[in-house]
């Protein structure tokens, strides 16, 4: 049985999809959809040898050698263009994450792929401002806890109309605060515009801890004598009181 975390993002793959899973670890999420009967066949990336190997192993373990190529690179570097219909990259940081979608993207590494299922573990803003600089539509995104920990998944699509649809997703009038265009459509892109639209009590959960954590910085800061740290503490006070709204 797949982790809360690895169904959710199972869950968004259109069914049918050839999937490539980047850094796929013990290539749990990849098995999953072959056996399922979601995805017909599958590639499984990984960067490190450790990881890699167990990949292989679970392949084999599964006896899905046959629908499930595991190999070893960079990010996208492991597909040639046309491969994949869906991309999934699951349990890394967004930064990491929007690094290798760009350097994918450069590569011509996303052409005939239309699906991205995408799980940061952090910096899931990154993530959406590459999406929307980009020009792929977010369709969905959800949140979840397990084990203590929280999860952000995001679904994105490559569609004619991404640009309007994103225009409409990103429009934050729906919110009943008194702020710019821009700041609204910074606070989604932080907070997730489809999460805001629907707040569960997870996402209420993820940012109250989130206030925590800048006020705890700010009382640190408070101890500074150092002029630098009354400006950080007052930019941290105007970011919870941002949160807080
Ligand atoms: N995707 C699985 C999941 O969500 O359960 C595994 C997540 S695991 C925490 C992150 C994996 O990404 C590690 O196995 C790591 O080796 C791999 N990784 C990190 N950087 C990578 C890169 N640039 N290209 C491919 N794999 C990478």
């Amino acid at each position: 049985k797949l982790s809360n975390r690895l169904q959710r993002i199972a869950d968004y793959i259109t069914t049918g999809n050839r999937v490539a899973d980047i850094g796929s670890d013990h290539a749990l999420l990849p098995i999953y959809l072959l056996q399922s009967g979601r995805c017909p066949s599958a590639i499984a990336g990984e960067l490190n040898e450790g990881p890699f190997q167990a990949a292989r192993k679970g392949a084999a373990d599964a006896g899905l050698q046959q629908r499930l190529e595991v190999r070893k690179g960079d990010g996208l570097s492991v597909l040639s263009g046309g491969e994949a219909d869906s991309v999934t990259i699951a349990g890394m940081g967004g930064s990491l994450m929007s690094t290798i979608l760009e350097a994918g993207d450069q590569a011509g590494k996303l052409q005939g792929v239309t699906e991205l299922v995408l799980q940061p573990n952090v910096g899931e803003d990154e993530v959406r401002l590459w999406l929307l600089g980009k020009g792929w539509q977010l369709c969905d995104e959800s949140i979840l806890e397990e084990d203590g920990k929280i999860y952000e998944v995001l679904h994105a699509r490559r569609s004619q109309d991404a640009a309007a649809s994103n225009e409409a997703v990103y429009d934050g009038s729906f919110l009943p605060l008194s702020w710019s265009r821009s700041e609204l459509k910074g606070l989604l892109v932080r907070m997730g515009p489809h999460l805001l639209r629907k707040p569960t009590p997870v996402l209420i959960e993820k940012w109250k801890l989130e206030i925590e954590k800048l006020e705890r910085i700010c009382k640190q800061l408070g101890g500074s004598d150092l002029p630098e740290s009354a400006v950080k503490k007052s930019q941290f006070e105007r970011d919870i009181k941002h949160i807080e709204e």
